[in-house]
């Protein structure tokens, strides 16, 4: 048998979990990264007069509302 001070012990646990941790980030690069995230091109509308949420088109500042056909503005997302 043989023993292992606790701080050499420590420092290969360290060793290990850093590189995981490189391996997992290597491969979040290889499979395209934060590059294939792409922002939504719809947002949110809400209808005053029926309360109903619908998707409308990011570009879009007025609307009909689908259900009761009334105008509805859309208000910039923030
Ligand atoms: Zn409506």
């Amino acid at each position: 048998m043989f023993s292992i001070p606790l701080h050499v012990g420590f420092e290969v646990y360290l060793g290990l979990m850093l590189a995981g941790l490189t391996l997992a980030v290597a491969l979040s690069y290889l499979r395209g990264g934060p590059t294939q995230w792409k922002v939504v091109e719809e947002q949110l509308c809400f209808c005053r007069e029926c309360h109903f949420t619908f998707l409308v088109r990011r570009k879009a500042n007025i609307v009909r509302c689908p259900r009761c056909h009334s105008l509805c503005r859309v208000r910039p997302r923030l």
